[in-house]
């Protein structure tokens, strides 16, 4: 009887647990057996590393090999863990120099020729793979650049089996590619030279335009109401073009849901994500392809893949009830807990929201409304699919017009003075170093997140500057939410300008920005 072993990752969520693969072969009648929890496509493992070591001239004992993985309770899938599994049998079988292959982490699904193929996860994989204390890694070579960015372990990207049995000593001929051992670089910061949509883009919307700086600075949700072709979309798409890089920890993160998002590993080049993503899920969109979840184990969805930067529903009130509900408990916590029967998983979703919706069914109930044909319910219903509860979270709600001619002339021609994307990153991530240092003290960084009563009680501003919302809550034509809504968002404006308190006009520009309590209620 003899035993060996290595180790692999299993991931639930972006957690990754630390796995144990023994191997051991005993001379019993020659069987392959593979317990510790496996799921479906991780017991077609045997067959896999069976013909892959085969075809790589380095058969399997004929004997009866046993692979345990533990620790057992933890629920594993997937294909990742072949090379980890054929590994240790080989240092089972001697083949291989066993104490080198038991300080490495194995990451590879093998083609039955023996190929090691790319798999999801690498980075999240890995990154738990640093906590357990780990300082080896081998990865399929098409994950390497991905995995480089994770610094403190140094990995080696293999693209056949044969090489990394020669890597741990096996007396082979492979001349597939050498063992260069890849030495982890600081994770580059790679900032995209120009970005494509632009603010600039944008003619005669210059109230859109301040309104979405706003939204950027205080990372404050939108709901932008208007016809069709008013320029919604096109100005959704452009606020992320505001939002500062992100800091490597929210790359990384960023990166680490994008690796697991197996939909999109064909779209991963393995850089690090250094820019805000954008999500625009189509209103047909199910709660499991938002939120997340899936058959067996949880994959992320929309809210998790815009993480660190915007998820925009267009025509919101389209969406179904259940799905906007779903967003309830994100937009709060920032992230999203999916059970399954293979375990719970957690993904970070803290997005920001912008939301559009056409004026009524019919879309044109804009101007004097003349041409809408919605009856009164029609409208009302439309109204009320948008709940409440999910647009008190919306601090900025814009009505938005199509520029008229004249507007489009002038924009066209003063080209040259448009606001770019650039410059007003500048401003936004000036605004944000001021909310975050005068918030240092408080569990929050940008007003958006700050709560009603630190606003009233802490962040006081003098009463001659709130009197116009005092008034109107005391009329009650303001809720307490309006009047708090309106409070962050001259917080936010006074950031932009650079004063270290709001004044009148950044109580006016909050009143603005703030829009009706209702916005989409038919007038
Ligand atoms: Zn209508």
């Amino acid at each position: 009887m003899s035993l060996a072993k290595s180790y692999a990752v299993s991931l639930m969520g972006l957690a990754g647990t630390l796995i144990e693969v023994e191997a051991e072969i005993s001379s019993n009648l020659p069987s392959f057996v593979l317990i510790g929890l496996p799921d479906a496509s991780l017991s077609e493992a045997k067959d896999r590393v069976r013909a892959a070591s085969h075809n790589s001239g380095l058969s399997m004992p004929a004997r009866r090999v046993t692979i345990n993985l533990s620790p057992a309770s933890v629920p594993k899938h997937g294909a990742s863990f072949d090379l980890a599994i054929a590994l240790s049998i080989m240092a089972a079988g001697g083949l291989v120099r066993s104490e080198s292959v038991a300080k490495w982490v194995h990451l590879g699904e093998l083609g039955l020729d023996g190929t090691v193929r790319q798999i999801p996860g690498v980075l999240p994989a890995l990154l738990g793979a640093k906590i357990a204390g780990f300082k080896h890694a081998v990865v399929p070579l098409a994950n390497l650049a991905e995995a480089q960015l994770v610094d403190g372990i140094t990995v080696v990207g293999a693209s056949h089996l044969r090489q990394v049995a020669k890597l741990h000593g096996a007396e082979i001929q492979s001349d597939e590619c050498t063992n260069e051992v890849h030495v982890p670089k600081q994770a580059a910061s790679q900032t995209t030279p120009f970005l494509i949509p632009d603010i600039s883009d944008v003619i005669g919307q210059e109230e859109a335009i301040q309104a979405l700086t706003v939204a950027a600075a205080g990372g404050h949700h939108l709901l932008m109401v208007g016809p069709p072709g008013a320029g919604k979309t096109m100005l959704a798409e452009r606020l992320p073009t505001l939002l500062p890089d992100l800091p490597l920890r929210e790359a990384l993160e960023t990166t680490a849901v994008y690796s697991i998002a197996t939909n999109r590993v064909a779209l991963n080049s393995g850089s690090l994500i250094t820019r805000p993503p954008f999500e625009a899920p189509h209103h047909s969109a199910s709660v499991s392809s938002l939120v997340g979840g899936g058959m067996g184990f949880p994959r992320p969805g929309h809210i998790s893949l815009a993480n660190h930067g915007v998820l925009f529903l267009d025509e919101a009130p389209e969406f179904q009830k259940p799905v906007l509900e779903s967003l309830r408990q994100p937009l709060e916590s920032g992230e999203v807990i999916i059970n399954r029967s293979a375990g719970t998983a957690r993904f970070p979703a803290r997005f920001q929201l912008v939301l559009a919706a056409n004026p009524c069914p019919c879309g044109r109930l804009s101007g004097k409304g003349q041409r809408c044909v919605c009856s009164q319910s029609q409208k009302l219903s439309y109204a009320a699919r948008l709940s409440g509860p999910l647009l008190d979270r919306v601090d900025i709600r814009l009505a938005i017009t199509p520029a008229n001619p004249a507007q489009m002339a002038i924009g066209n021609q003063s080209q040259v003075e448009r606001k770019t994307s650039a410059l007003a990153r500048v401003e936004v991530a000036n605004a944000r170093l001021a909310a975050a240092e005068r918030l240092s003290q408080t569990p929050w960084f940008i007003n958006a997140q700050v709560p009603g009563p630190y606003l009233r009680n802490q962040l006081k501003t003098q009463p001659a500057i709130t009197s116009q919302l005092d008034r109107a809550l005391d009329r009650g034509v303001m809720s307490m939410r309006g009047y708090d809504r309106c409070l962050r968002l001259a917080w936010t404006s006074a950031d932009l300008a650079g004063r270290t308190s709001p004044t009148l006009e950044d109580i006016s520009m909050a009143i603005y920005l703030r829009g009706s309590e209702n916005p989409m209620e038919p007038r």
